[in-house]
């Protein structure tokens, strides 16, 4: 079996490796193709030899070795990133709002670029026909693709492992991933100038983090229900937030909160990558959307279920154009929100990112292999909190560094 190139194989043994399959594609898929790992993460592996130069240019964009950000439009918040415009809303369609993840926000937009013909095509990640727990990509070109992608999908994707047959598309595409794609892809642009061409707009989400396979295993597990069996599954979505719904060959249909499968079994399964992620909240993006959980009295998130509503983050001025003209054509509806309203409704991104630093020193400390985060305005955000947090955090990161190192293998 070959063995895959020095460089990227420090990042994947570190751990650092997001899943993305950019790498994979920068070889046509020939010499590197995405494989799932024994612990349940989509990964690189060597089908060939690899070029020392095509090794040079992943470490350069490679979002787990490297996250960049140049230059900005708007207001560059600590905690939050770039902003040109903050707003919460959904979808008008009632169908698009319903099966959406939050809002359905993003699946409006998505159809707003589509219907006015800004693109002719959205590069997006949906349900495996095959398997019904795992993603592929989808060349969406219809409202129907747009709304079968709808809704999250707690599981490995690696969009950018098609990125070689979007390119041989001869139309403008929507590109929408997670944080780390979108930054991978835009990394990748400053090599490949056509990639702008190609993706005029990019879409992205904020992200707790990619769970293992053996997340979504857990959860049918806990329904009782074998795999084998099963013929459709959805994380969540068909509501706000939307159960995780299993349904079988026999028609029996297994449902979950999202409150419990999130924080019982897939929030614990994150890969190590993303504990470290210094832009879960997609900084690279035109357009970012999210949950606008309201909270409770103490400001934390509720899951009641309601309808829908998305947090939106015009982060360019592109994205704010394109925000505005799908305003206009009423293809979403919003309602103007505050900084302080974005940290009520996302604490948990806000208190990771303050971290990140504390949580990267310790892997620099130890001489592992660390990734290098350049415009991110990390020290501001880590001096939003205090010294016993980041003492604790650094602690945490020490103790499961040295008594798992399995587990930075992920
Ligand atoms: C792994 C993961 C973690 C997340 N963590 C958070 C979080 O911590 N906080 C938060 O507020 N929101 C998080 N989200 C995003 C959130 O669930 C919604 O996507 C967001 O609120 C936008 O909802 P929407 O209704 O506007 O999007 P929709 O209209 O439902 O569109 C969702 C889009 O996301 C794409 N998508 C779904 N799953 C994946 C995937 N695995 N990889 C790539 N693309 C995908 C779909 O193709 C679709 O285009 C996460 C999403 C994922 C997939």
């Amino acid at each position: 079996m070959p063995a895959l190139p020095p460089k990227l194989k420090a990042i994947v043994e570190g751990g650092l490796c997001t899943g993305c399959g950019l790498c994979a594609a920068m070889t046509g898929n020939t010499a590197l193709r995405m494989v799932l790992s024994e612990e349940g993460f989509l990964r690189p592996e060597a089908q060939g030899d690899v070029a020392p130069e095509t090794d040079d240019l992943i470490a350069q964009v490679c979002p787990g070795a490297v996250v960049r950000i140049d230059e900005h439009d708007g207001h560059f918040d600590p905690d939050w990133g770039p902003i040109v415009e903050l707003s919460t809303g959904h979808a008008r369609d009632p169908e698009m709002r319903f099966q959406g993840s939050s809002g359905g926000a993003l699946s409006a937009l998505l159809q707003y670029l589509m219907d006015s013909g800004t693109v002719k095509g959205i590069a997006q990640t949906v349900v495996d026909p095959n398997d019904p727990i795992a993603n592929t990509g989808q060349l969406s070109r219809t409202k129907d693709d747009i709304l079968r992608a709808a809704g999250s999908r707690y599981a490995p994707s690696a969009p950018l492992e098609q990125l070689t047959e979007l390119l041989r598309t001869p139309e403008p595409l929507a590109f929408v991933g997670k944080p780390c794609d979108v930054a991978a892809l835009r990394a990748y642009a400053r090599h490949r100038p056509e990639l702008a061409e190609k993706f005029p707009v990019v879409l992205s989400f904020m992200c707790g983090g990619i769970p293992s396979r053996a997340g979504a295993l857990a959860i049918l597990d806990k329904m009782g229900v074998d795999p084998k069996e099963l013929t459709d599954f959805r994380y969540r979505g068909q509501g706000w937030p939307g159960k995780a719904r299993a349904v079988t060959q026999a028609g029996d249909t297994h449902e979950m909160t999202y409150a419990e499968a999130w924080g019982d079994f897939l929030s614990s399964r994150v890969q190590l990558r993303c504990k470290i992620c210094p832009d879960a909240t997609g900084m690279t993006a035109d357009i970012v959307c999210a949950d606008a959980w309201f909270g409770d009295e103490r400001g934390y998130p509720l899951f009641d279920e309601a309808e829908g509503r998305s947090l939106i983050i015009a982060r360019t001025v592109r994205g704010q154009a394109v925000l505005e003209a799908a305003r206009t054509a009423r293809f979403i509806e919003t309602e103007p929100a505050t900084l302080e309203d974005v940290g009520r409704m996302q604490p948990y991104q806000a208190r990771r990112r303050r971290l990140v630093l504390s949580r990267v020193a310790v892997l620099a400390l130890l001489g592992r292999f660390y990734p290098r985060y350049r415009g991110l305005r990390l020290v501001s955000a880590a001096r939003r909190t205090g010294p016993l947090a980041h003492l604790r955090s650094f602690a945490g990161m020490l103790r499961r560094s040295l008594t798992k190192r399995s587990a930075l293998s992920r």
